[in-house]
């Protein structure tokens, strides 16, 4: 096969749509589903937090955080139980049956918490049994996202040969499924809790997950083989009397739901899990590469090991956007345009609306350069990623620098922000899951797959705390200064742009060595 070949796997049914197998159509409103309902189920969240169960804002972002690491932390498992056991299809299918029924359990509201002033403390009261349907509903999403999120990008990739050049264009295309669900997701969900309430909100990201699983199911035939468990005859080993192995995975992952059920009300321990995840995780993955790897894919996988540990600085820095970055837009940020005050949090969905729009564009770049030989390298993407994370962090402070008044900052500095953080993204995170592909051992791809969004977890978990560090003075949510809130933020961002360029431009240094251990494979 040589670099440029433009093969699919031969045994792929159904051709082919716009020059890509059809199972992308699939991934694409599979995953487009799935998102809509994580986005669209994430929007409402901390006001549902806030707002019914009357949570602080500082308990509310803990639960918040918690439930927002350990989404990325069981895609280890679903990608491991999918590469030993069950395979992507059935791991897909599970996967969204338990994202059907968190989401639907989401929209069981129960009745608003109370809060009454005792002795001048304020002392609320929850019905405990909607509070436990609420947490337990968290655990069920927690552990669809595992089994959905790592095995349908892997599908994305079965449908490519190694060298396929349309394979960072085929995951471009699939990430734009991902925005388009996260865009309408927060959009309708939104909409239907400020009108309706939280029930018909959540309820609507149980449908669409619904929705998701119909479409995997009719179209699941268009991957051939690739659904398939490797060794089909294991699942159906009895396990206990009556039981046999595939049942017992499922009995297992109820019971893993019930564990997430309690870790959600522990929190304290998520960041430990998370930290030994990746400790044990790195192990595996290592000891697994020296001991059943040829020398080759060895050393990819352990290029694929460095390039994942990237993301933890890219998601530390760009997952600003949900906390500090929002914040900063409704106290700096001049919002007001022709006469008309746009909310902060509609600048949420600007990233999402850059990326389904510049996403084609960067599909069809990948594609051009590939066609002359130009197209940059993997570790090249990354590290031009990293630059522009940084670049864009550096035009906002420039902005706030020439604002005169500092709640008018001019809001074209958080839309070139967002600009260049999309770009960034759109060269990091769709082709991070190519790369994931492409660099693991076929055997162990699910497993892989698990890792890079356990990377994604912890820069998640990290940009909480880098968001804690912007923090200012504040009563009753109303900053007391916006001048000091300005330079707090300004002074985060400036670190954060030039640590990025800088680990950027040390990156682009060691994109030769990374790419002699890729062996070809670009
Ligand atoms: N926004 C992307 C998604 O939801 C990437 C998430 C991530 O890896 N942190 O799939």
């Amino acid at each position: 096969m040589t670099e440029t070949a433009h093969a699919t796997t031969p045994s792929l049914p159904g051709g082919e749509f716009l020059g890509h197998p059809k199972g992308l159509v699939i991934c694409f409103f599979t995953e487009m589903w799935e998102r809509f309902s994580y986005y669209g189920m994430r929007a409402l969240l901390i006001f549902y937090l806030t707002q019914h169960f009357l949570f602080s804002d500082e308990i509310a972002a803990g639960i918040y955080g918690a439930y927002i690491s350990l989404v990325y932390i069981t895609p280890v498992i679903g990608g491991v139980v999918a590469d030993r056991y069950l395979g992507p299809g059935k791991a897909v299918i599970l996967g969204a049956l338990l994202l059907v029924a968190g989401h639907s359990g989401m929209a069981i509201e129960g009745s608003q918490a109370t809060e009454v002033i005792i002795n001048g403390t304020s002392v609320v009261e929850r019905d405990p049994f909607y509070l436990q349907i609420f947490y337990l509903s968290l655990a069920f999403v927690i552990m669809g996202v595992g089994f959905l999120k790592a095995n349908i990008s892997t599908l994305v990739g079965s449908m490519y040969e190694r060298r396929d050049p349309r394979r960072d264009g085929a995951f471009t295309l699939f990430y734009m499924g991902i925005n388009t669900g996260s865009f309408f997701g927060a959009i309708i969900c939104g909409f239907l809790m400020q009108y309706y309430g939280f029930s018909w909100g959540f309820g609507a990201a149980g449908v669409g997950m619904l929705f998701g699983l119909l479409v995997f199911l009719r179209g699941q035939h268009l991957f051939g083989e690739a659904t398939k468990p490797n060794h089909p005859e294991i699942l159906k080993q009895p396990v206990l009397p009556g039981i046999n192995r595939e049942w017992w995975i499922y009995l297992l992952t109820l019971a893993g739901v019930l564990v997430f059920w309690q870790l959600m009300q522990y929190r304290a321990i998520v960041g430990g899990i998370l930290a030994g995840s990746l400790i044990i995780m790195t192990f595996i993955v290592i000891s697994y590469a020296f001991a059943k790897c040829e020398p080759h894919d060895r050393n990819r996988m352990i290029v694929a090991l460095v390039l994942m540990s990237y993301q933890i600085l890219f998601w530390s820095l760009f997952e600003q956007t949900g906390s500090s970055l929002n914040l900063m837009t409704d106290r700096n940020v001049d919002r007001l345009i022709f006469g008309f005050e746009i909310p902060a949090a509609a600048f949420q969905s600007v990233n999402a609306f850059f990326i389904i729009t510049l996403a084609p564009l960067f599909s069809m770049l990948w594609i051009g350069l590939a066609r002359r030989g130009w197209e940059p390298s993997t570790p090249t993407k990354f590290a031009l990623s990293l630059i522009q994370l940084g670049l864009g962090f550096l035009f906002l402070v420039y902005g706030a620098s020439i604002a005169t008044d500092p709640t008018q900052v001019a809001v074209i500095w958080i839309v070139l922000l967002y600009l260049f953080h999309t770009t960034g993204e759109l060269c990091i995170s769709p082709v991070g899951l190519s790369m994931t592909t492409k660099l693991s051992a076929p055997k162990v791809v699910g497993m892989m797959m698990g890792c890079w969004f356990l990377a994604s977890a912890a820069g998640n978990y990290v940009s909480g705390t880098i968001a804690a560090m912007t923090g200012s003075d504040t009563i009753a949510g109303e900053v007391t200064d916006p001048a000091a809130a300005l330079a707090n933020y300004t002074d985060v961002y400036t670190t954060a742009g030039w640590y990025s360029i800088a680990a950027g431009a040390i990156a682009l240094l060691v994109v030769p060595l990374l790419r002699h251990f890729m062996h070809g494979i670009k």
